[in-house]
């Protein structure tokens, strides 16, 4: 690798002792043979916690963290976070039934996603948790439930910005999108809501993904602001919550580098006095997922053979897309990178040498990685996708191919 060219981010999350990465406190070989089989993911419940700290300790007072399921359904990983955390987002029943199996009050809980069905819509409504309205076709459904069962539903309102996160992986709001009500037509929402049996609370907007640059945050929450108070002049009822969206993002690629929490707490602390001078009863929240679990668990899969054709070293192991499809650069990215990849049983080795991982399904877009720098590594021996705690199984075409689906603990 040429000096100029950028790295990974320096990753110590997980201790190396002997040579051996140490996940959950478990050196990856005993974990793996108490796993039983490879490929597994494995979620360290320390560094959840830690980064849950974090950020509490970076953001001001009374800020509420949630979190956003889709990011890592799993059932354990959900309930530990439910002790963490302040409320769960949910974007389908499916995960609004972990979230309620926790036992999180159904007031700290909020669906969100476009397209909800009728029998979803159900669901949230019986189970009395928060809906984010994203078009008026859902709010006569709400309408609807609610009446049918007697309830008054909950629901806010996901905006549609008029303006964009700059720098993000993914944009989701600004422009022509499937997400939310676009902010000039919330007025009339707001109109409907307040004539209908609904408990108004207030208003979601979330941009977008994957942000590693502060600066643009930080204007994403003064331009949130500046949209949500406008929009509460014409609110139905008193606000009870303010959701800022989230988008933090965690380093990935070579070149990426960790978000700086400092500048954007600093700037939340000046928007929240002016929230509770306006509406004192808004909590206000971040919803966050890949930044609370990505950096807190690890893909293990395990060399099957070693080739060397044309002078390329190819390591092929029992992994691949049909559990990570965002590691083999087929989750949304535009030029594939390489995650960070490091040998689990030999993390500096003896020698090293530039190899490929490639997985077995018969193609060519199977790879973990593309000539890295590795320790040179021998059938047996455990490839480790690092960052990959977050759109791992549930974001991977988990049958194409028919190979078994990968384990997930968390240690
Ligand atoms: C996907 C999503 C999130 C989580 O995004 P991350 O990049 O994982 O933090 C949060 N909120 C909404 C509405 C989402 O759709």
């Amino acid at each position: 690798m040429s000096a100029t060219r950028p790295g990974h981010a320096p990753l110590t999350q997980f201790p190396v002792v002997d040579d051996c990465l140490v996940v959950g406190g478990i050196a990856l070989p005993e974990l793996a043979a108490r796993v039983g089989r490879t490929p597994f993911y494995a979620y360290d419940r320390r560094l959840i916690g830690e980064r849950v700290a974090t950020l509490r300790a970076a953001l001001p007072d009374g800020v509420q963290i949630h979190y956003a399921m889709k990011a890592n359904p799993m059932p354990a990983v959900v309930q530990h976070l439910a002790t963490l955390v302040d409320g769960l987002d949910v974007a389908s029943a499916g995960e609004l039934r972990v979230a309620l199996d926790t036992g999180m009050p159904a007031h700290d809980i909020s669906f969100a996603g476009p397209g909800k069905r009728p029998a979803e819509l159900q669901c949230a409504v019986a189970a009395g948790i928060t809906i984010n309205l994203e078009s008026e076709t859902e709010l006569e459904r709400v309408t609807r439930i609610g009446e049918a069962l007697g309830r008054r539903p909950q629901v806010a309102v996901r905006v549609n910005p008029d303006f964009e996160l700059k720098s993000s992986g993914m944009k989701m709001g600004g422009g022509p999108k499937p997400f939310g009500v676009d902010a000039e037509r919330v007025p009339a929402l707001l109109a409907a809501i307040g004539a209908r049996a609904l408990d108004f609370r207030g208003f979601h907007i979330f941009c977008g993904s994957q942000n590693l640059r502060a600066e643009a945050l930080i204007e994403a929450h003064d331009k949130t602001f500046e949209l949500g108070l406008r929009l509460a002049e014409q609110a139905p009822a008193e606000l009870t919550m303010f959701n800022f969206g989230g988008g933090f993002g965690i380093p990935y690629f070579p070149g990426d580098l960790p978000l700086d929490l400092a500048p954007v707490g600093d700037n939340l602390a000046g928007l929240l006095e002016r929230l509770h001078a306006i509406h004192p009863r808004a909590a206000p929240i971040i919803e966050l997922g890949r930044y609370l679990v990505g950096e807190a668990g690890v893909y293990v899969c395990r060399v099957i053979d070693r080739k060397i054709s044309r002078g390329q070293v190819f390591l092929i192991t029992d992994g691949g897309l049909h559990h990570a499809l965002a590691a083999s650069g087929n989750f949304g990215q535009v030029v594939r990178k390489n995650y960070p990849v490091v040998i689990g049983n030999r993390v500096r080795g003896s020698a090293r040498e530039v190899a490929s991982v490639v997985g077995p399904l018969c193609t060519p877009l199977d790879l973990l990685a593309d000539r890295m720098e590795l320790a040179r590594a021998d059938v047996d021996d455990l490839v480790v996708v690092l960052q990959s705690g977050a759109y791992g199984p549930t974001a991977s075409p988990a049958a194409f191919l028919s190979h078994p689906a990968a384990v997930e603990v968390l240690v």
